[in-house]
């Protein structure tokens, strides 16, 4: 089995879409990374999840790649004595230590880290931005706001701070929790939600070790900020238009968007553009223009994956939303200006890059002019997949690894057909074994030229220095 386009599509498991039968129409439909959002769900259904996603795999022979997304470090605020309570804008509003039910007048927030951060003239936005106060005093264990924009606040509403870096690592005691689980079950990538620094990162990577693949979450200013760094440490990024729409107005998130894409393509990091990118199909069977048309942006810009969340998790129609995405995807890649903006985009070497870079160069160059059916990667930690798709080449990349881990990973990257086999003794039984294969998926027909790059010795990772061009 194999798809027609080069783009991936990542879908949330959720209520709507956790019954193998709906998980197996999911991945028929186009599904390449199933992601668990371990904001919500136990322990048990995460586990049930996983095992419906290992048996489709066993099935279908295709490897799926499974993302364990955390919930970081989300604040929310206390209860209320008397249900929801209605801000007035204008007036003042108390938010303290105190784990007594909170009034029209003051409410809890029970994270001292919020209040050792605070500073006047600071924003707290309430509800994913739609009340607004602003600090006019505070100290360690409360905060005096007057309300800018009022409304109805419930219980355990999220807090955003835009504005300022809070003394908090990335990953909670439930984060922590959760990771273990997802570790132990053995998630592909592992997501990190409000990732604030590159420390964030760094201390992930500490407790993760090589177990699991790090998907930086965008979704902070401060990260935005530091946005290359942040980038060359991760191993995928997910532009996390939600909550980076909240903590910034909405009209900076498209540019911002691009610039986390062109980012991650120069450096070479798998790319996810996520959330409310067909949300209309939350309740409807087709999309708004607006929707179809931001699905197309992020493949015209290159991304190597767009994101389903309610979408897929909890709305009315899972598997439409995924045809969907699957149709556009298509679409914009069948037009011929699909392949001048990609190559206009397309950061190219320049001298002082490694053999590894040289390779890659040398391979675009000979599947253009070739016109190879495909590209075959030998690749044992997957960088020589993720390096040859950094070139988004005209065809496709057959990407060959004795690693089922890296098999997974990969199904996440632009343009790469993920296959598990065999190991290779040497580079004729590597040719020979790329034709095979590259016939057998109907990627090549008897007399079509492929063209290999791969790293000697094999199982060393990071040094591609082979090219190899042979007819199928
Ligand atoms: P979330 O992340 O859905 O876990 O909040 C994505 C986003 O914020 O866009
Ligand atoms: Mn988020």
């Amino acid at each position: 089995m194999r798809r027609t386009r080069q783009a991936k599509i990542v879908a949330t498991l959720g209520p709507a879409s956790s019954d193998p039968a709906v998980v197996r129409q999911l991945f028929i439909a186009g599904v390449d990374v199933f992601r668990l959002n371990f904001s919500h769900g136990s322990h048990a259904d995460h586990a049930a999840r996983f095992k419906t996603l290992r048996a489709l795999e066993q099935e279908t022979g295709r490897p799926i790649a499974i993302l364990a997304d955390l919930q970081g470090p989300k604040l929310r605020v206390g209860t209320f004595a008397e249900g929801p309570v209605t801000l007035a804008s204008g007036q003042a509003f108390r938010l303290d230590l105190d784990p007594a039910p909170g009034t029209a007048q003051r409410a809890g927030l029970p994270h001292p880290e919020i209040f050792a951060a605070l500073v006047p003239g600071a924003e707290l936005l309430l509800d994913d931005g739609k009340l607004r106060l602003v600090v006019e005093r505070c100290g360690a264990d409360f905060a005096d706001t007057r309300v800018v924009a009022g409304g109805r606040l419930s219980e355990r509403k999220g807090v955003n701070v835009p504005g300022v870096v809070l003394p908090i690592t990335a990953l909670t005691d439930k984060d922590r929790r959760d990771l273990a689980l997802a570790l132990e079950l053995g998630a592909d990538w592992i997501a990190l939600s409000f990732v604030q620094r590159p420390q964030d990162v760094i201390e992930a990577r500490a407790l993760i070790g090589d177990r699991a693949a790090i998907v930086v979450k965008l979704e902070k200013p401060s990260a935005v900020e530091q946005l290359d760094e942040i980038v060359a440490l991760a191993d995928a990024v997910m532009v996390a238009r939600g909550d980076l729409g909240v903590e910034l107005p909405a009209e900076r998130v498209p540019a911002i968007q691009k610039r986390i894409v062109r980012s991650c393509r120069r450096l070479g990091k798998p790319v996810i553009v996520a959330t409310q990118m067909l949300e209309s199909m939350i309740d409807s069977p087709v999309p708004t223009r607006a929707e179809a048309s931001d699905v197309a942006t992020a493949i015209y810009d290159g991304a190597d994956a767009v994101m389903l969340s309610a979408e897929s998790a909890s709305g009315k129609y899972p598997v439409v939303a995924v045809e969907m995405m699957n149709r556009i995807i298509e679409q914009v890649e069948a037009d011929p200006a699909y392949r001048q903006l990609i190559d206009a985009s397309h950061a190219s070497a320049r001298p002082g890059g490694d053999v590894a870079e040289a390779v890659c160069c040398a391979m675009r160059r000979a599947v253009t002019l070739l016109q190879a059916a495909a590209i075959v990667c030998y690749t044992s930690s997957g960088h020589t997949s993720l390096r040859a798709a950094r070139e988004r080449p005209p065809s496709p990349i057959l990407s060959l690894t004795p690693r089922l881990a890296t098999a997974r990973r990969l199904a996440l990257v632009w343009g790469v057909h993920s296959v598990w086999t065999d190991d290779v003794a040497d580079v004729d039984r590597m040719s020979e074994r790329a034709c095979e294969v590259a016939r057998r998926d109907r990627f090549a027909a008897p007399g079509q030229f492929i063209v290999t790059i791969a790293g000697m010795p094999f199982g060393t990772p990071g040094t591609t220095n082979l090219i190899r061009i042979a007819a199928a």
